[in-house]
C-alpha cells in the first residue's frame, strides 16, 4: 500500500445522503484510493432536502470529483443532474455521479452490481423465472437490468398497487411476462415452486432484526438459487435457511462491494481493489 498523504492536488469524492453517520463508503473508497496510489479520498456529507440543489451546484464550484448518493436524495437529485444515464433514468434513481469538467453525469450501479454478484454465484439467469420481493428503490434498479435476462417475473409487494406501477413500467420497455401476486404465504410457496431464483428487496431480516425473514421456511425449496440485497448482516434468516435446504443462496455484500466498484471506476478510471474493499466492510459490519 503506498503512503497516505493529502495535497493541494488530492482529489474529493462526496457522499451526499441523510442520514450518513453509520456509511461505510468513506473508509471503503479512501482505503482503495490509497491501494491504487490515487490522490483522493471520501467524505460522507449529510445534505438536508432544501439543501440538495446547493449540494449539487458546490460539486461543480469546489470542483468535487464525483459523488454517491444515498437516501432520501436519490431521486430527487436527478432534475439538478446535466446527463443522466438511460438505464438510471428508467430506474428512476442514481446513487453514482461523476463531475467531467463542471458536466454532471449521473448513473445507478446497484442493479449492474446486484446482476454481477448473481452471475457470480452461478445464478441461471438466461430464460429463467424470477420471484422479486419489494418495489422500492433497489427491487427497481435489479428488475431493469435482470429483465435483459430473464423470461417471466413474478413480483410482489407489501402495498401492491407499487408493483402493478412497477410492472407497468417495465412492460413499457421489456418483452417479459410479469405477474404480480399477493405477499403471502400461500401464494409464496406456490409462485417459489415454479421458480429459479429468489430477490429480495425488502428491508426484513436487516439489523437489528435478524430473526425475521420475508419468506417462511416452508415455502423455501432446494432447487432455489435465492439473492438477498440485504448486507447487513451478511448472511439472513432468509439466506441461512435456504442454505440449510440446499439452496443455491447469496446476501448483498457483494452488490454492495460492486456498486462501489463501478463508481470508482467511473472516478478513477482505474479497477478498484475489490479484496481491499471487502476487507473493509467485513471489518466495519463487524464492528
Ligand atoms: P425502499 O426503497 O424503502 O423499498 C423497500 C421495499 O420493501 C418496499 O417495496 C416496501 O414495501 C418493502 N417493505 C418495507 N418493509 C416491509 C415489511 N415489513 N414487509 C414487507 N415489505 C416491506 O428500500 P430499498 O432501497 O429498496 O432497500 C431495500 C433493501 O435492500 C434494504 O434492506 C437495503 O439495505 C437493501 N439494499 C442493498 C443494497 C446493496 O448494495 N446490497 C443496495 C440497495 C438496497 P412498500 O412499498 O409496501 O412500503
Amino acid at each position: 500500500m503506498t503512503e497516505f498523504y493529502l495535497d493541494g492536488k488530492t482529489k474529493l469524492v462526496i457522499l451526499i445522503g441523510n442520514p450518513v453517520e453509520h456509511s461505510m463508503s468513506p473508509s471503503m473508497h479512501t482505503a482503495a484510493f490509497q491501494a491504487i496510489g490515487f490522490n483522493g479520498i471520501y467524505i460522507a456529507c449529510k445534505v438536508e432536502k432544501g439543501m440538495l440543489k446547493e449540494a449539487v451546484e458546490g460539486l461543480k464550484a469546489l470542483n468535487i470529483l464525483g459523488a454517491n448518493v444515498t437516501i432520501p436524495h436519490k431521486v430527487e437529485i436527478m432534475k439538478y443532474i446535466d446527463e443522466i444515464d438511460p438505464k438510471a433514468q428508467d430506474i428512476g434513481a442514481i446513487n453514482t455521479i461523476v463531475n467531467k469538467n463542471e458536466i454532471l453525469y449521473a448513473t445507478n450501479t446497484d442493479g449492474i452490481a446486484a446482476i454481477k454478484s448473481m452471475k457470480e454465484a452461478k445464478f441461471p439467469l438466461n430464460g429463467s423465472t424470477a420471484v422479486i420481493l419489494g418495489a422500492g428503490g433497489a427491487a427497481r434498479a435489479i428488475a431493469f437490468y435482470l429483465l435483459d435476462y430473464i423470461d417471466h417475473l413474478y413480483l410482489t409487494n407489501r402495498h401492491r398497487e407499487k408493483a402493478e406501477h412497477l410492472k407497468n413500467e417495465l412492460s413499457k420497455k421489456f418483452d417479459v411476462k410479469i405477474t404480480i401476486f399477493n405477499f403471502n404465504k400461500n401464494e409464496l410457496k406456490s409462485t417459489l415452486k415454479k421458480s429459479d431464483i429468489l430477490i429480495n428487496c425488502t428491508p426484513v431480516g436487516m439489523y437489528p432484526n435478524v430473526d425475521q425473514s420475508p419468506v417462511p421456511k416452508e415455502c423455501l425449496n432446494k432447487n432455489l438459487n435465492v439473492f438477498d440485497a440485504i448486507y447487513n448482516p451478511i448472511e439472513t434468516k432468509l439466506i441461512k435457511e435456504a442454505k440449510s435446504l440446499g439452496a443455491n443462496a447469496i446476501g448483498g455484500l457483494k452488490m454492495f462491494l460492486y456498486q462501489g466498484a463501478e463508481a470508482f471506476k467511473l472516478w478513477t478510471g482505474k479497477d478498484a481493489p475489490i479484496s481491499i474493499m471487502e476487507k473493509i466492510i467485513i471489518k466495519n459490519l463487524k464492528k
